[in-house]
């Protein structure tokens, strides 16, 4: 059967495993190149993305995932995995140097970091998310638990991408007054708190300040040929389907 590989430099990489081997998967933690020709895909976990960023061009790992991901291994991304599988990102940081963070890329989107705001910092949603019907499982047509810790959301999408699942705007704490939310919503550029190094950098422009803004979807699941991305964590929340269609992308049956 298929080996999934967790790229295991940090983040929650047990609770991956943990989803894999309960759908009867193997799963093997990955931290130096030569373990990456063991696996049929691979899971960048939640955690930090610059810090992902960092220690995997430290280890050697981020170009010969680069050539990888181009050449269509199948990976999935959670929230800071999503950020690695994005060709952009908004708000990148710096380091110390003004270097802005990099990505592995793969996926033809822009992300924003932390786009929920301060308020949100972590929340909790039912989302639709029609994909994952095509699993066969028993709760297939259920929407999804989905837990959002400090979370980026997709900001444009290219015309590869496919949009699975959205956050609707009433949920969405982006347009000020209405909800509440005033002009903390977003890209307030406060630190990320992670205390590794690298800061979020001023914040910038980012639509979160408008009182006249209407809400708008935000998107937080997408697929492009063997890419899965998610902003929110289902390897927390004992919901197993997004794992259990990524399985089915490696086999080939979806
Ligand atoms: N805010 C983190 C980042 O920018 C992602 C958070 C997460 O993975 N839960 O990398």
């Amino acid at each position: 059967d298929v080996v999934v590989g967790v790229l295991a430099v940090q983040g929650d990489v047990r609770e991956h495993i943990a989803t894999i081997e309960s759908l009867g998967g193997r799963a093997i933690t990955v931290r130096r190149p030569a373990e990456l020709a063991a696996v049929d895909g691979l899971i960048i976990p939640g955690g930090e993305s610059t810090t992902i960023d960092k220690l995997t061009r430290t280890f050697g790992l981020a170009a010969p995932l680069r050539e990888l991901i181009a050449g269509g291994l199948p990976v999935y991304g959670s929230c800071a995995g999503m950020i690695m599988l994005s060709d952009g990102i908004a708000d990148p940081a710096t380091d110390r140097s003004g270097n802005p963070q990099q990505t592995f890329g793969g996926l033809d989107m822009v992300v924003r970091r932390n786009a929920f705001g301060r308020q949100r910092e972590s929340f909790e949603t039912d989302l639709d998310f029609a994909e994952l019907a095509a699993t066969g499982s028993a709760a297939a047509g259920d929407p999804v638990r989905a837990v959002f810790i400090r979370a980026p959301w997709v900001e444009k999408v290219g015309e590869g991408v496919e949009v699975l699942a959205q956050v609707p705007a009433a949920g969405t704490p982006q347009a000020g007054p209405r909800n509440g939310f005033g002009d903390s919503a977003a890209g307030d550029g406060s630190g990320d708190g992670s205390g590794d190094g690298p800061g979020d950098g001023p914040g910038g422009a980012t639509g979160g300040a408008g009182a006249d803004l209407e809400p708008v979807a935000r998107i937080v699941a997408v697929r492009s040929g063997n890419l899965l991305a998610t902003s929110f964590h289902p390897e927390v929340t004992g919901e197993r389907r997004v794992h259990e269609l990524f399985i089915r992308m490696i086999r080939g049956e979806a």
